[in-house]
């Protein structure tokens, strides 16, 4: 079963997602630069200052040994005083050192070593060491110095030893920053791209599935169910859209059986009122004057036109139901459209029209219901001399076209009659729809392009209309050559 997440709670999910990442990568990245900047203070704080402070060490203990060894060859007293001045240069620095945070948390080290040492060697002041007159009093022995000096060296060289490994370590943290914070920006556009994709895509298959049932209802007024992809919101519009068409289906057929019933019910009546009629006008009941002629016939005229409507009223539903079966039969194009336009000649001549054909001879058979075929092609002539005013000509071509899905023969009726705006023209072959132009001035209901348009798809052919206002319309339908032999 589907999760019922709606499409909000979707793009929450998603946004979360995304964030979570974005905010993971930045708190790990915000650790790392914690620590590479703890380690950069650690080696500036202590290891920077243990090599400069053990380098000044060296530089004291080694000016102390050159005015040692100069005093005891000149005896002059201002190399007494630069021996102190070393000397307490040498306390300065090894203060400096033992004062770092380390080494005072450190149980053991070598500062604190030569620390020691140091006090047990320390001289007595410089005044002090005049008052024992013994100028050696003053001295730390030089093997004494010589050897601090090697202690510090090495503790130096250790020092610097660390500063490269820490050096080495900043280093490894900075690469692993680099490494997550590239890692989280591909999974974030990795994440970004596929929720951009599963979203638009869970959005757009039931999308689409509606916009085929919409565009059904709009073409052929019905629509089968669309299937439900999704339990969000946009399933919940299709369950509406399918209720919507279940009830329009429901209601066309309704509206389809009543017309069906109701042509019924007039049709027997209005079989003996034309009966009647008939008789009448045949003198069977006695003379009838010429006034009498005349009403009798607009009354016969006015009866077959109830009942040629009523006939395409009932065609229409039983085409609608499909029970109007199409008996496909070779066809002759030729012998098919002079049949028609010969019994339509006299309609053409009463109202001064020339009917005109054009048809090749040679032309291949098609398969098709001859009687319901030529009830399409006298509709469209119908038409076509019917919207055409008086003294144009009306022509009917048979052509073989090359179409996708194989060769055709083509039947066109053109006219120049008034031509049917653009916008109408999808419309005529829709049930009842009449162009807004000729609605008040021609006489007719709209079925007869319906009940073309199913006969003609019946046929696996297609209808279609070219017409610009003003200067005629074509009217035309293909259907599929017969492939005999
Ligand atoms: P009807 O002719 O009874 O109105 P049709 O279904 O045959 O019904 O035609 C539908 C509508 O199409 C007509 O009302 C008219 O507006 C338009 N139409 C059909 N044929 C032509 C034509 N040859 N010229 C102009 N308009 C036409």
């Amino acid at each position: 079963m589907k999760p019922n997440i709606g499409i909000m709670a979707k793009l929450f999910l998603w946004y979360f997602v995304l964030v979570s990442i974005f905010y993971g990568t930045i708190v790990i990245l915000f650790i790392h630069i914690q620590e590479i900047v703890r380690i950069s203070e650690e080696v500036v704080n202590q290891n920077y200052r243990i090599s400069t402070a053990s380098k000044k060490l060296i530089d004291s203990l080694l000016w102390m040994e050159e005015n040692i060894s100069k005093y005891d060859l000149l005896k002059k007293e201002d190399y007494k005083e630069h021996f102190v001045s070393a000397q307490r240069e040498f306390e300065e620095n090894l203060n400096n050192i033992l004062t770092l945070p380390s080494e005072r948390e450190a149980s053991e080290s070598v500062w604190r070593g030569i620390y020691h040492d140091y006090l047990a060697h320390v001289p007595p002041a410089y005044g002090a060491a005049e008052e024992t007159e013994s100028a050696h009093a003053l001295w730390i022995p030089v093997e004494i110095i010589n050897g601090w000096i090697q202690r510090i060296s090495r503790a130096r060289t250790k020092n610097e030893q660390e500063i490269e490994s820490e050096m080495r370590r900043l280093n490894r943290r900075g690469r692993t920053a680099v490494q997550y914070g590239m890692v989280g920006l591909a999974v974030s556009i990795l994440v970004g791209l596929l929720g951009t994709y599963f979203l638009t895509h869970s959005m757009n298959r039931p999308l689409r599935e509606l916009r085929k049932g919409i565009g059904s209802i709009s073409r052929k007024g019905l629509s089968d169910p669309i299937p439900i992809l999704t339990k969000d919101e946009l399933g919940q519009l299709a369950a509406a859209f399918n209720e919507m068409a279940q009830r329009l289906k429901e209601e066309e057929r309704m509206r389809s059986d009543f017309v069906s019933m109701l042509s019924h019910e007039i049709r027997t009546p209005l079989t003996s009122i034309r009966e009647s009629v008939n008789l009448i006008a045949e003198e069977v009941m006695g003379p009838v004057n010429e006034r009498q002629r005349r009403f009798l016939t607009i009354a016969s005229d006015e009866i077959t036109r109830i009942s040629e409507l009523l006939n395409h009223l009932m065609q229409i539903s039983r085409l609608e139901a499909g029970l109007i079966e199409i008996d496909p039969k070779p066809l002759d194009p030729h012998a098919f459209v002079i049949g028609s336009v010969h019994r339509m000649a006299p309609a053409a001549e009463a109202k001064g029209i020339s009917l005109e054909s054009d048809v090749p001879p040679g032309l291949p058979r098609v398969k098709g219901d001859a009687d319901h075929l030529q009830q399409v092609l006298l509709n469209l002539v119908g038409n076509a001399i019917k919207f055409s005013p008086r003294g144009k000509a009306v022509s009917v071509r048979v052509e073989i076209v090359e179409e996708e899905g194989g060769e055709k023969v083509r039947f066109s009726v053109s006219d120049a009659g008034p031509g049917i705006p653009e916008d109408e023209q999808g419309l005529i072959f829709y049930k009842y729809y009449r162009a807004s132009g000729v609605r008040q001035q021609v006489d007719g209901v709209g079925l007869g392009l319906s009940i073309s348009k199913q006969i003609v798809e019946a046929h696996g052919g297609a209808i279609w209309v070219k017409s610009q206002v003003g200067s005629g319309s074509t009217f035309g339908f293909t259907l599929p050559v017969l492939r005999e032999g």
